[in-house]
């Protein structure tokens, strides 16, 4: 009854002007003559939720569940408390027959929902994430970048390891050649990228990986050095992964050298400190490239041992083996957060995050897969990423400062719940359909809890009630090998009016130009609704004007100090209190998530070099920085500043 009163109040609150505008540019349904055939947010709602349920023709011949299931689907996404990656909502019903998604749910017949699922099509691919091997041969470099092609037409981004790649100058059998090496055939993915549309809709994005011994690593470093945010693999994000660590900060303390190896092989030795030096000037000057501990993430990947995972997606948020495919999906906990205390045990988060879970594993059996070998993988393993978007307004409604140790354990207890509630509904799941397909070659049988946890009191509550799940009964059962991540909701924390992932508002107000597909540039006036509910009948023309015109309240007299502390923005959180609310964020999530450390433009190479210093040695999985200023494409900028 609550969440059917909580849903009823929100699905009345429609889309703003700036989401139908998202919405008509990219996401609404379009016959072969480009006529739109939707122009209503319900209609995606529908087809999305009438798509993904019928997947539960695989579990049950009753229509009337079939039914319901689909309308619990609709109206968590019509009220748009949970929202798909924007492939699912690009891509569910798309080239199917209309008649079947225009039909009231209670005319739906079982023949209707099986029609959906035996006619999906290569059309219907839903996942966001994807991770594809690199072979250390021409036909298996070109078969790379073939497959990746294929996944970004149709809406997914791709991560690859490159440090299969032989090293630049080594020999080529058969040929008498030498290896042109791992950061030219990465060119030639970029050209690949750049001549894709993905899904007619975005953007087609990478993520390359090197590992930091690799002996071409330093080249990788500088990969991106003269990047203009135009030209240079601007169709990548490139990360160096450092399996270990802890021991390659050890390292950096002691000054330390490192061997740079490939095939067994001693290329060369650097010492660790410099290599950390010189990764921090080229992030400081390009944001490239940033870091990934995988070894760590390994460490609480229940199938590491069968499949270790060498790269993530491209946002990083979601670490995955070769052939591995994940899609997400977002809870707006800011549009819950006044109805009911979700950092304790609470039955109506509980129920959402079920449905959601439900949701999304429902996903993996009605997705339509790019390869035969992402499929079995996808299926083997069932990766699934539900997280959250809408923290940075949820914390200003709560009045939580961001970067206070109050943010931080608010931070913590409500991924924790997440982490709690949807591993409890996957072992539920498995319960009434089976486990993931490896469940008996991982190590959830053997009582592994797959995230780190904080040391921290407040948190003792929440920890026993994990330690108690996967040490109990229920790890008999797990249908997902994975169960959270979180995105950084570019596009659907758009659609859904809310603040991005679990990033802090870059600015209070701002107008943002989206270039529709006729390249005109279109203004998207923005203002923080939680700021303007706040300031209620205080808010005058004027100082709209004057937050439009600084981005954030610190430097505007007459507002007071509580409330510039609350309504803080990216820019003036302190680099190290970004990445302790990452810390305890990424404490109680088993896959990664998508968080940029935003540092001011006169920060010193130093500084990012500390920030990289300090990730190590906590419980994060990567590190993303970026320096205000340094790109000249930078989506936002506060007009205070240009
Ligand atoms: N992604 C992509 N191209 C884009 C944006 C996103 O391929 O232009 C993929 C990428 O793997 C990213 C993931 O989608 O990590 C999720 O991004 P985001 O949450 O911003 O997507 P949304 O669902 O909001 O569109």
């Amino acid at each position: 009854k609550e969440l059917n009163d909580l849903l009823i109040r929100l699905e009345n609150v429609k889309p703003s002007q700036n989401a139908y505008t998202i919405l008509k540019d990219r996401y609404f349904l379009k016959d072969e003559n480009r006529e739109y055939l939707e122009n209503d947010w319900d209609d995606i709602a529908k087809r999305v939720a009438r798509h993904v349920a019928s997947a539960e023709v695989l579990y049950t011949d009753d229509v009337e569940k079939i039914r319901e299931i689909e309308n619990i689907y609709y109206r968590l996404v019509l009220s748009r408390v949970f929202l798909p990656n924007s492939p699912t909502l690009f891509n569910s019903g798309k080239t199917m027959s209309r008649k079947i998604f225009t039909k009231e749910v209670k005319d739906m017949i079982y023949e209707d929902y099986k029609y959906i699922y035996d006619n999906k099509g290569k059309h219907n691919m839903l996942s966001a994430c994807f991770v594809i091997p690199m072979e250390d041969s021409m036909e298996g470099i070109f078969n790379a970048v073939k497959n990746s092609a294929m996944i970004m037409k149709y809406g997914g981004g791709v991560g690859y390891d490159f440090s299969v790649l032989r090293p630049q100058g080594s020999s080529i059998a058969g040929t008498g050649g030498k290896s042109s090496g791992p950061i030219s055939f990465m060119n030639v993915f970029n050209v690949s990228a750049s001549t894709i549309e993905q899904g007619g809709a975005r953007r087609a994005a990478q993520m390359a990986v090197m590992r930091y011994d690799h002996p071409n690593v330093l080249n990788f470093i500088h990969a991106k050095k003269n990047n203009d945010g135009k030209s240079v693999l601007n169709y990548f994000n490139i990360s160096v992964n450092i399996d270990n660590p802890e021991e390659f900060l050890e390292l950096v303390n002691e000054d330390g050298e490192l061997s740079l190896i490939h095939g067994g092989k001693e290329f060369d030795k650097i010492k660790a400190k410099e290599m950390l030096k010189t990764i921090s000037e080229n992030a400081w000057k390009s944001g490239d490239p940033g870091l990934l501990f995988l070894g760590r993430h390994n460490k609480y990947y229940a199938m590491s041992e069968k499949t270790p995972v060498r790269a993530t997606n491209p946002c990083g948020e979601e670490p995955l083996p070769p052939y591995g495919s994940c899609n997400l999906g977002s809870i707006d906990i800011a549009k819950l957060i006044n109805d009911f205390d979700i950092t304790r045990e609470n039955e109506v988060f509980k129920e959402i995050v079920y449905w959601c879970t439900r949701f999304l594993d429902d996903v993996i059996d009605i997705n339509v897969y790019p390869l035969k070998e992402i499929e079995e993988m996808s299926r083997a393993q069932r990766f699934i990423g539900l997280g959250i978007m809408g923290l940075a307004d949820a914390l200003y409604y709560k009045e939580l400062p961001y970067d206070s140790n109050e943010g931080r354990e608010f931070m913590a207890k409500v991924t924790a719940a997440l982490a709690y509630y949807s591993h409890v509904s996957s072992s539920d799941l498995a319960k009434e359909r089976g486990n993931f397909p490896e469940f008996e070659n991982s190590k959830y049988p053997k009582a592994f809890i797959p995230f780190p946890m904080l040391k921290e009191d407040y948190m003792k509550q929440w920890n026993e009630k994990i330690i108690e799940h996967f040490n109990s009964e229920a790890i008999k059962y797990k249908r997902n090998v994975q169960t959270n991540t979180i995105a950084p909701t570019g596009s659907i924390s758009n659609l859904a009016d809310t603040s991005s992932g679990i990033e802090p508002n870059f600015m209070l107000a701002y107008i943002r130009y989206m270039t529709d597909k006729e390249g005109n540039k279109v203004p998207l006036p923005y203002i923080n609704k939680v700021l303007l509910n706040k300031l209620n009948s205080h808010m005058t023309d004027d100082l709209e004007a004057e937050i439009i015109e600084k981005g954030s309240l610190k430097n505007i007299n007459g507002i007071s100090e509580e409330l510039k502390r609350i309504f803080i923005t990216s820019m003036d959180i302190s680099p190290l209190d970004h990445v302790l609310a990452q810390n305890a964020i990424q404490s109680y999530l088993d896959a990664s998530c998508s968080k940029t450390i935003n540092m001011p433009n006169d920060v010193s190479v130093d500084d990012v070099y500390d920030i990289y210093k300090k990730a190590l040695s906590l419980n994060l999985k990567g590190i993303t920085i970026y320096r205000d200023g340094s790109l000249q494409t930078q989506v936002l900028t506060s007009n205070e500043k240009k």
